[in-house]
């Protein structure tokens, strides 16, 4: 046996199923193993959103093989790669598309390492020919149905004089025929599934990309689905699903059928905003891309905030107008060796809901929320109590609207506004926004401050007002409150979307609300 280059320990490559295209849809044992690699060796039919569990020290291949595309490497390449990593003592991941063992050469690469004596361990996958049949509402089997089904490849060469398909049998024998890798041949594998004694007339879907949010049906018959998929234009990768279980389809269809199926919805964030918008947006069968409008960056001087915390039992009010207020606060308190218990004297209020939930994590019950969640809401709140006289911190961004100090200030109030972090748009990206835009697939741009729309109008950087409203044309806006909806509009551009309460999840509500108005 060869030496090992890392004495003691052993390399061993596994065989992953990545499932058909959702991530989710990975199994545990296969995210647990992306979470220990050391080398990823990955397919084009592997989702790339699985890339984020490989630890970013990780060596990343891409091992391409993508049907009638020049292959990044060869099988045999491939195969050497993984006994190569392996013999180098590193644990290596082989990421593939659905199951490894359902028409994905899986076994050809496990015998290359077994000859050379690596271990190795092999973990299905969803196969995308369930995945593809349940995502079209198309159980494989069904009592009432059939009781068999057959998984065949299409990529046979169709003018090979011999098949390895018996045609006759799979034709009149098997009750669910799905063909993987079929597309190309459709006119041939109908021609010879009905030359060879199946009806005509037996239903058929044709499913891409299935379980994406880009995942695209058809049905027809034998008869006439060459000529559907060949106008619809579909191209690989899809798959066939042949039976009289394709008809349960009209009554359990279920994925394409949510309501924001197919729709294309821009969600401008800050970086450091968790994604529970798009999260939101995606469960109802959105596809999002997530455009980072704003990186939060700190300050170098804290010294108005320190300050203010030495002599804290001085303020009558601290006032918290975002989740990053809250954060970035919180963060300079425990870095000076403060606490919860530290904050004893002032009241607290917040401008919304979310804001509070955060605090309540630190340990703080908010003394006051307004009914209205902006900054004049909680202006209006404390104006209702009295400010006359009382010291007020706002620790916050560095600039951020004066409404609020000023509205206090104007009650009588000192307030003190504590910088603690900047805004400030994000570098690169720009292009990856226009191209969306100018690709005219947007459907929505979702708006969650006043900042991620200037920021948002800013790496769009259109040259005019024209050429705004020509790459906004057909994009519906949402906004999520009247101060960030008054910006859209003072930039010439109308809200669509615009929900009562202020929260993320008043405004998911709400888009489902607007589209169900258009679905039906
Ligand atoms: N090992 C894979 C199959 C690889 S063969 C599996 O178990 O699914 C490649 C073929 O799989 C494609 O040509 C296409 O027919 C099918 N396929 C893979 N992913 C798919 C998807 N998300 N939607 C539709 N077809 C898919």
């Amino acid at each position: 046996m060869e030496e090992q280059d890392n004495g003691s320990k052993r390399g061993k490559v596994y065989l992953v199923g990545a499932g058909p295209g959702d991530p989710g849809l990975i199994t545990m044992r296969g995210r647990y193993l992306l979470e220990k690699a050391e080398v990823i060796v990955y397919d084009y039919l592997a989702s790339r959103k699985l890339l984020r569990y490989v630890p970013k020290d990780a060596q990343f291949v891409y091992a391409g093989k993508r049907g009638g595309v020049k292959h990044a490497h060869t099988q045999e390449e491939i195969n050497q790669m993984l006994v190569d990593f392996a013999k180098k003592g590193k644990t290596v991941v082989r990421l593939k598309g659905g199951d490894p063992f359902i028409f994905g050469r899986g076994g050809e690469e496990l015998e290359t390492l077994a000859e050379n004596h690596v271990d190795f361990e092999v973990v299905p996958g969803v196969t995308s020919a369930t995945a593809a049949a349940t995502y079209a509402g198309i159980p494989i089997t069904h009592r009432g149905y059939t009781a068999t089904v057959a998984f065949l490849t299409g990529h046979e060469d169709p003018t090979k004089e011999s098949s390895n398909i018996d045609w006759e049998k799979i034709a009149t024998g098997i009750g669910t025929i799905v063909v993987y890798m079929g597309i190309k041949n459709l006119p041939n594998i109908v021609k010879n599934l009905i030359d060879h004694g199946r009806s005509p007339d037996t239903p058929v879907a044709v499913v891409r990309w299935a379980s994406t949010p880009e995942q695209r049906s058809v049905v027809g018959t034998l008869a006439t689905i060459a000529d559907t998929v060949a106008e619809a234009q579909i191209k690989p990768p899809a798959l066939i699903v042949i039976g009289d279980v394709v008809n349960l389809r009209n009554t359990i269809d279920w994925f394409e059928k949510r309501t924001l199926f197919g729709r294309r919805v821009i969600v401008t964030r800050t970086r450091e905003q968790a994604s529970e918008l798009v999260a939101g947006l995606e469960e109802e069968g959105a596809s999002c891309y997530e455009c980072a409008t704003i990186n939060i960056e700190p300050i170098e001087d804290y010294g108005i905030l320190d300050e203010a915390l030495e002599r804290i039992d001085e303020y009558h009010w601290i006032l918290f107008t975002s989740l990053n207020a809250v954060k970035h606060f919180f963060k300079r308190l425990f870095e000076k060796g403060l606490d919860a218990r530290d904050l004893k004297g002032p009241q607290i209020g917040t401008v919304g809901k979310s804001t509070a939930d955060l605090l309540l994590s630190y340990g703080i019950n908010a003394d006051l929320i307004p009914p209205v969640f902006t900054g004049e809401g909680l202006a209006e709140s404390l104006l209702d109590q009295g400010v006359e006289g009382r010291n007020v911190l706002i620790p916050r961004a560095a600039e951020g609207r004066e409404i609020l100090p000023e509205t206090l200030r104007g009650g009588g109030a000192q307030v003190t506004i504590a910088p603690l972090y900047q805004n400030v748009p994000p570098q690169g990206r720009r292009e990856e926004l226009r191209d969306e835009l100018e690709s005219g697939t947007v459907d929505m741009v979702t708006f969650t401050s006043s900042s991620t729309v200037r920021n948002f109008l800013t790496m769009v950087d259109a040259k005019d007002q024209e050429e705004l409203e020509r790459l906004m044309d057909g994009v519906s806006i949402a906004a999520i409150g009247p101060i960030t909806a008054k910006t859209v509009v003072d930039s010439g551009l109308t809200v669509d979307v615009q929900p009562e309460q202020y929260t993320i999840d008043a405004m998911i509500a709400s888009i489902l609300d607007y589209y169900s108005a258009q679905n039906t």
